[in-house]
């Protein structure tokens, strides 16, 4: 997953409608499963066939001269084809719905299935030879469920308003452009930003949130910011450059604290890992980011120490990672794991890792990015790349632990630093001027 460029997007006008992957071609589903919330629901095929469904329906790719069209088949064994399905209330109005078996966590260590519900337009349709369900809802009902998805219901206030600028700003600025050969304007997962439909936090967080209805940030060239947020830095925000390759208008590496640090980060990092003062004045840390995790957290998210983590992989495991990720063959030992580049929170750029094979020969892994070093160092992924390394073993690495500081790239919003400031008081607007300080707040409808 490489970000693309955000586009140079101006503010939009009014509300835009937004289309969600749901379930998408990559999840390699050849059926799903679906279900009114409580009544009956209408669902109408591309040449307006109309049938009621109550209960679990099954909807599966149609099989001989129906081929690239979709078959649902109710609880009653009634049928009904189309290339497209959408799926509507008796009322005329879009009735809740449960999708059965969606992905959460496409690749990362969190992968897992959920029943989901959710509000607006349902289609179902064939595309690439599998089912994609896709989502369409009105752009302020997306953000909140972004928001309820991303973090848990007992957040403070300010802290769900300043994530719901940081969600909207983003999405703006990236509208179709990770997704421009899908049938979809965003997909539902990190890849674009987490989307769970109707959460638990759902209704409470659209009232909180009407508060900044259609507010984003302007990055100082007068486009929409690209306003990346990720779950805890560590004590210090990443370089965008250093991260992502390129800069990102609106977004500075800084301290996540009130002040800056004294010394720099990528210079001495095993004692910010330790350092006191560190641990006493960045937001994010846990004596200032004090509610229970389980409380904070969304719910796909691991109840894991993401301020500062060890971890341990073994030697196996990593050659076994080389040849499944990396299509090495044949991988017998590791001879050493070189990381380099810190950037200014600390966060590894560059990595090389020596092999050799079965007959002897050396080969070697060259990672020029934060992302692939991630990839690297874990069987889904690792949680980030501002860590210690410390290979043991003589001649060949028999295994690795890393003391590492944060999860995610650690570029702009820290939330969980989002959170302990708003537990200290600060309002949305300050939580927003400090992760992105050159930004303007406007309201664009
Ligand atoms: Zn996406
Ligand atoms: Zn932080």
């Amino acid at each position: 997953m490489r970000e693309p460029k955000a586009l140079n997007i101006p503010l939009p006008e009014k509300e835009p409608k937004v289309s969600v992957g749901i379930v998408i071609a990559e999840d390699l589903k050849k059926s799903v499963r679906i279900k009114p919330c409580c009544k009956r629901c209408v669902v109408r095929s591309d040449d307006g066939i109309e049938r009621l469904i109550e209960g679990w329906c099954d909807i599966s790719l149609a099989s001989g001269s129906k081929g690239g069209t979709v078959e649902l088949t109710d609880n009653k064994g009634g049928k009904l084809h189309g290339s497209r399905l959408t799926i509507f209330s008796q009322r005329g109005k879009p009735e809740r719905l449960f999708v059965d078996s969606i992905t959460v966590g496409r690749g990362f260590h969190w992968e897992d299935e959920k029943v989901q519900s959710f509000t607006g337009e349902i289609t179902v349709f064939s595309h690439k030879g599998f089912i994609v369900v896709v989502n369409t809802l009105p752009f302020e009902e997306y953000i909140a469920s972004v928001v309820s998805s991303e973090m848990g219901k007992s957040c403070p206030a300010d802290f769900q308003i300043a994530q719901s600028v940081a969600a909207r700003s983003w999405a703006w600025a990236f509208w179709g452009s990770k997704h421009r050969d899908d049938p979809y304007d965003v997909c539902n997962d990190d890849d674009c930003q987490r989307y769970q439909g109707v959460t638990d936090g759902f209704n409470s967080c659209r009232r909180i949130l009407s508060a900044a209805t259609g507010v984003f940030l302007k990055a100082p060239s007068g486009a929409v910011c690209p306003a990346y947020y990720h779950k805890s830095c560590g004590g210090h925000l990443a370089s965008p450059q250093m991260v992502f390759g390129y800069e990102v208008d609106g977004l500075v590496p800084k301290a996540d604290m009130e002040k800056e640090l004294s010394y720099r980060v990528d210079q001495k990092f095993q004692y910010f890992l330790a350092d006191k003062y560190v641990y006493e004045n960045a937001y994010c840390a846990p004596l200032n980011c004090t509610l229970p995790k389980s409380e904070i957290l969304g719910g796909v998210d691991v109840d894991m120490e993401y301020f500062r983590w060890d971890y341990t992989i073994s030697s196996e495991d990593l050659c076994s990672i080389a040849e499944d990720k990396f299509g090495l063959k044949g991988i017998k030992a590791i001879l050493s794991i070189v990381p380099s580049q810190r950037d200014p929170s600390g966060r590894y750029c560059k990595m090389k890792v020596e092999f050799t094979d079965t007959s002897g020969e050396k080969k070697e892994l060259v990672f020029n990015n934060q992302y692939e070093i991630r990839k690297f160092l874990h069987p889904k992924f690792l949680y980030s790349s501002a860590f210690e390394i410390i290979a043991e073993g003589k001649g060949e690495v028999s295994k690795v632990t890393l003391r590492g500081a944060g999860w995610g790239h650690g570029v702009g919003l820290c939330q969980m630093g989002g959170v302990g400031m708003a537990l200290a008081g600060k309002s949305w607007k300050d939580i927003l001027c400090h992760y992105y300080p050159r930004c303007e707040i406007v309201k664009a409808y």
